[in-house]
């Protein structure tokens, strides 16, 4: 599948070199190299890796009062990995990651760059900028309790410039900010904006200077129009979006991360991880009214980069938002753009990712069915009778060529391994 303008190739062959892909064309029209190693995925759609441009990968929710109190940045350092092996698994190549503590992303990222450990490319935010008791702040506990240290908490222009410069300084690539109030945080509202305009436009400035573009997670609509006429790069959740809100995304050219799943998931699951009755109220106050606001923007033409809140339910789950994009009006089609070419120029890297083209990274899906027809064949390998397949860039000290990281379902006979597909299988 030739994703960048929509199209579906048949019969393509995909030469990869080191990490990258060398050429694309029919069978019969690129010179396949004697020693090439042949990976004959015959019958099998081949896409773009998919990029969620909204993770939260070295964590994920068990336990709300555990996570606070018991947990310690070294606690959730040593886990990361498994949350990045099972993203990658599950064919998303590439995460925006927007917010996690003590630069554990950037230090994962490292890892994962240097081929110490599997997982997706990353790029990170470092610690996310809130307002003190705003939606990154820790509020509703104890005045005597303190977590000192690291934290985004900024207040004034003075410390903004600060916290970004800072966050740069030990491996941001993107500059998160919480706009609004939010869902898993303590404080009364849900929405209501949390820094002044004359905030978010330091903010916006400030990443600016440094090349960085700025991701505002906003939920209530005065916050979200405020972020985006700051100019922010991306609205992260979106959720009170309104008419006026969504004639401002299109002019200001600001990307919708819509964030679907998550909702269904905190009101599923948030009783188990013990989060308190209020926060569940915010939960459900907002996954009521989402849903209109993406429907309007999906039918507007806003420009929606794939991102899933994963963290908040567990990862390796990220494609569970492809089907609900398509509920929502999206095309199949569309969807997969959206977590492809559409998610890879949000993050200003269209020249390396999100598209099988010469010059892009070999990041590669293939799944044995149509998602065109079915969307939700790109969810669940084990049980859906996925294969994924994707190629990572050469570790050290490892001959050239193809690295494949190839997940075999649980159900064998879900992928017909004995007939038209071959893989190569994990080196390691
Ligand atoms: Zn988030």
């Amino acid at each position: 599948m030739k994703n960048l303008n929509g199209k579906i190739l048949e019969r393509q062959v995909i030469l990869v070199e080191r990490e990258k892909i060398k050429s694309v064309g029919a069978e019969g029209s690129v010179t396949i190299p004697a020693n090439a190693t042949i990976i004959d995925l015959a019958g099998a759609t081949v896409l773009p890796g998919f990029i969620d441009c909204h993770t939260h990968i070295t964590a994920q929710i068990e336990n709300y009062l555990d996570d606070t109190f018991r947990k310690s940045p070294i606690d959730v350092a040593v886990a990361a990995h498994i949350f990045a092996k099972r993203t990658l698994e599950a064919g998303f190549t590439a995460c925006r990651d927007v917010g996690s503590g003590e630069f554990i992303d950037v230090a994962l990222k490292k890892a994962i760059n240097t081929g110490k450990i599997v997982g997706p490319r990353l790029f990170v935010a470092g610690h996310g900028l809130s307002v003190t008791g705003g939606h990154g702040d820790l509020s509703g506990f104890s005045p005597y309790l303190h977590f000192e240290g690291f934290d985004g908490v900024v207040d004034g222009v003075d410390e903004i410039r600060k916290k970004i410069r800072w966050n740069i300084k030990y491996g941001a690539d993107v500059i998160k900010f919480t706009a609004t109030a939010g869902v898993l945080s303590e404080e009364e509202s849900v929405g209501a904006p949390q820094f002044s305009f004359e905030e978010m436009k330091a903010i916006v400035e400030e990443a600016t200077r440094w090349g960085k573009k700025v991701a505002a997670h906003a939920h209530g609509v005065e916050g979200i129009k405020m972020a985006i006429q700051a100019g922010v790069a991306s609205i992260e959740h979106g959720s009170l979006l309104d008419d006026e809100g969504i004639t401002l995304m299109k002019k200001h050219n600001t990307y919708l991360v819509p964030t679907v799943y998550v909702g269904d998931s905190v009101e599923k699951f948030g009783k188990q991880w013990n989060l308190p009755e209020k926060l569940l109220e915010k939960a459900r106050m907002i996954n009521a009214r989402k849903r209109e606001g993406y429907r309007k923007a999906i039918q507007a033409g806003v420009k929606i980069a794939y991102g899933t809140d994963a963290g908040v339910f567990p990862h390796g789950m990220n494609a569970a938002d492809f089907r609900l994009l398509v509920e929502l009006g999206m095309t199949p089609m569309q969807a997969i753009q959206s977590a492809t070419t559409v998610a890879a120029e949000l993050l200003g890297k269209s020249d390396l990712l999100g598209s099988i083209q010469s010059g892009r990274y070999a990041d590669l899906v293939a799944v044995k069915a149509d998602p065109l027809k079915d969307i939700s064949v790109l969810e669940n390998i084990p049980f859906h009778g996925r294969c994924t397949f994707s190629i990572q860039r050469d570790r050290p000290g490892k001959p050239d060529g193809l690295r494949g990281v190839f997940r075999v379902p649980r159900q064998r006979d879900q992928c017909d391994r004995s007939r038209r597909f071959q893989f190569l299988e994990h080196g390691r």
